[in-house]
């Protein structure tokens, strides 16, 4: 029986899907592709795909969508008043000297490859929502035709007391502490209500935006939480099984999508279960790119870390509990994650039957409310077990490896080539004499050529990349 924690009945529950034939519908709010994908979304998105690996495990079928936002994410969107501030890809597009539509591609091509890197589960389509203007149209026409609606100078706006009235409740998700620090940031004063958020904004007249398109109310653009109720709606129907996404979205951006879905069809609950991940921090506080520590997976990789150090590191702590990102905690996980590897290409070619008693535990953990931890503790117990024979061993962590998604069964036993062999005996050699500047450098060189450097308690392993 797999639990979950349903932030929408914020308590822990099991889940049944709302079809009876296994079929389940997933949504995860996806990056918006004005910059690198950092460390702390990254984070989210490995919650997405554990949940997917996870009810596959427990033989589910699920139809995965995730969206991109390349247009209508505005700077203030997430400071708890929504509509303040610019569209993040127009300050992008000064910023960098390209048009909106090049941003959006080059940061979008950069997730879908990092996206691959990690290994997360490939979503049934990756929605992007300059692609679906006519659906947002169409979805904000519903809810005006639903009376829910009003103009101001700047756009076509929600109106949450209207919604009330038809008998809905808004921000079931966000506490009302949430709610009432929105009023912390100014806002738009032409509001009927402080929690009205914008569904289709005008453009500004002083400026030509590169993103803009017509609708009956004036050229404009989306707001940004009006593509996500049409286009999971699209796909995965009016009502459906999960949505996922940062605890951040809680406060405003998930009650307002549930607020469209609801006020459009009239059905409830949109969504049956509401998925947040705690959020990832750096340093012991808060990541941001102000700070310069909002780190991508470039920088991990140019510090000759592979992406998948950081998908063992998201598994070491669980998805509601906060993460610390530091590059020493990185740096454990790597050599972790290597020491794995080499028991497992340790246990020589044969695959047998895996272990009924720790595929049984290991499912318990991970449908304990996707405790991670818990099934990585499993996996190092297995790992020391004398009583397993090796060719056990080997075929229950590959079943298990369903779920973890650490590429297991491609670690192979090749012998390093002579180049990659004289650099780290010559680091070997500089960590002896106490060199660090050279050992680093030699690190740096072998990272360069593909390979990985880490080293542990039992002693420095190398891996391929
Ligand atoms: P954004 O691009 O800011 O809209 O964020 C995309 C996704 O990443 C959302 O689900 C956010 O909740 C999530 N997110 C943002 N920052 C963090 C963080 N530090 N840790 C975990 N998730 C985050
Ligand atoms: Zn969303």
């Amino acid at each position: 029986m797999l639990t979950i924690y349903n932030s929408l009945s914020k308590k822990e529950e099991e889940f049944r899907p709302i079809q009876s034939n296994k079929k389940v519908g997933i949504y995860t709010c996806g990056p918006t592709v004005y910059d690198y994908v950092t460390v702390g979304n990254w984070r989210t998105y490995t919650l997405g795909d554990i949940v997917n690996r996870v009810l596959i495990w427990n033989g589910f079928e699920p139809t995965y969508i995730m969206n991109i936002t390349d247009v209508g994410h505005l700077t203030g969107d997430n400071e708890g008043d929504a509509d303040t501030g610019v569209d993040r890809m127009e300050k992008a597009k000064k910023r960098e000297g390209k048009t909106a539509w090049d941003v959006a591609r080059f940061y979008g091509d950069d997730f879908q490859a990092g996206y691959v890197k990690l290994n997360l589960t490939k979503p049934e389509k990756f929605t992007k929502a300059t692609e679906y203007i006519a659906e947002q149209i169409d979805l904000v026409e519903k809810l005006e035709q639903n009376g829910l609606t009003y103009k101001i100078n700047d756009g076509i706006y929600f109106d949450t007391a209207a919604y009330e009235k038809s008998g809905f409740t808004y921000g079931e998700l966000s506490n009302l502490k949430d709610i009432k620090a929105g009023a912390r940031v100014e806002f738009n004063k032409e509001k009927r209500n402080a929690r009205d958020f914008a569904l289709w904004k005008f453009s500004p007249k002083e400026e030509k935006r590169d993103m803009e398109w017509d609708s009956p109310w004036g050229v404009g653009f989306p707001g940004w939480h009006i593509e996500c109720s049409a286009m999971s709606m699209k796909y995965l129907g009016q009502q459906f099984d999960l949505h996922i996404g940062g605890e951040d979205l809680k406060s405003t951006h998930h009650p307002n999508e549930i607020a469209q879905a609801q006020g459009a069809t009239g059905k409830a609950p949109f969504v049956k279960y509401w998925l947040h991940g705690a959020f990832l921090q750096v340093d012991g506080g808060k990541m941001g790119k102000s700070l310069g520590n909002a780190y991508n997976l470039h920088d991990i990789e140019s510090k000759g870390y592979s992406p998948l150090a950081l998908r063992y590191f998201y598994l070491t702590g669980h998805y509601r509990s906060p993460l610390n990102f530091t590059w020493e905690s990185l740096d454990a996980a790597a050599s972790a994650l290597h020491k794995l590897y080499r028991h497992y290409i340790e246990l020589g070619e044969d695959i047998g039957e895996a272990d009924k008693g720790y595929i049984d535990r290991f499912g318990k953990a991970i449908n304990n409310d996707l405790n991670m931890p818990q099934a990585l503790a499993v996996v190092w117990e297995l790992l020391k077990d004398m009583d397993i024979p090796d060719e056990v061993k080997k075929a229950t962590l590959l079943g298990i490896d369903k779920v973890l998604g650490l590429e297991l069964g491609k670690q192979k036993n090749e012998p390093l080539p002579q180049e990659i062999a004289n650099l780290v005996s010559a680091r070997d050699q500089a960590r002896k004499d106490k060199n660090w500047l050279e050992s680093d450098r030699l690190r740096d060189s072998l990272s360069s050529l593909g390979y990985e450097v880490s080293d542990g308690d039992t002693g420095t392993t190398i891996f391929k990349k």
